[in-house]
């Protein structure tokens, strides 16, 4: 099984799966990169998941579907382009043999879904569309801290070797907002030297794993001391509970340059 990130718009991965036959790709927000990628390597677009309804996650599914067929799987609770299956917590999807379970974090928008699979060529695999960032999150357009702060504790509390497939190429910029929280972590400043490099490059820093995700991403370490000090330091009076250190950040984060 291949696993590529397929680039789109400015920053956006529509991440594609093949077994050399039939392909599996999500969140296509558009679809003429992925119409040509799978006509040049002779594959048969056989599933469609979608995490949320925002037009860069969802504009190249009605295509691509009349185009190839597709089934389309998407979030139970979204505004969607129909038609399509609808899925929930504690249900799973199957697709080119393999079984993907279905976790709602809710934060980014109402309904939004990721995709879990514990095993694709010996490692776990997360799609997690606009949910976690490497080295960030979603912005809460329809969700509260706590409902967020609670979607990011479960994708966390996944085995540290899954790797982490989000949708948008951000490491970069998110990174610099961690060093300005957590300026004395070596790990967070070795990853973005890493990361510099493969954007010089213009490699994608994706994926990610959940395990450097909990040593690096701010809005994964909020009981940590100094990352808990940086929220007050910049907003004083922030108590010191995970909710309201998460707010601090996710609002620092939002006017950050
Ligand atoms: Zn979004
Ligand atoms: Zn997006």
């Amino acid at each position: 099984m291949q696993l590529i990130p397929i680039p789109a718009f400015s920053d956006n991965y529509i991440w594609a799966l093949h077994d050399g036959q039939r392909a599996l790709v999500v969140d296509p927000g558009e679809s003429e990169g992925v119409a040509r990628w799978l006509e040049q390597r002779g594959l048969r677009l056989d599933t469609i998941l979608i995490t949320h309804h925002h037009a860069d996650h969802t504009g190249g599914v009605a295509q691509l579907r009349e185009a190839t067929g597709a089934r389309v799987i998407g979030p139970a609770y979204e505004p969607m382009p129909e038609p399509l299956q609808r899925v929930g917590a504690d249900e799973s999807v199957e697709a080119l043999g393999l079984r993907f379970e279905v976790m709602e974090v809710p934060g980014h928008t109402a309904g939004h879904i990721a995709y879990y699979t514990p095993a694709m060529d010996g490692a776990p695999l997360l799609f997690c569309g606009d949910t976690l960032f490497s080295g960030g999150c979603g912005r809460l357009f329809e969700g509260t801290p706590a409902q967020m702060l609670d979607s990011l504790t479960r994708l966390a509390a996944l085995p540290a070797d899954t790797r982490v497939c989000c949708t948008h190429e951000y490491t970069l910029s998110n990174l610099k907002f961690a060093l300005a929280v957590e300026p004395g972590n070596t790990e967070l400043a070795a990853y973005n030297a890493r990361c510099e490099a493969q954007r010089a490059q213009n490699f994608p820093t994706l994926p990610s794993s959940i395990g450097l995700e909990k040593q690096i991403n701010p809005f994964l370490r909020t009981g940590e001391a100094a990352v808990v000090r940086s929220a007050q330091a910049h907003a004083p009076g922030t108590p010191f509970d995970a909710v309201s250190v998460f707010a601090t950040l996710r609002e620092w984060k939002n006017v950050f340059r």
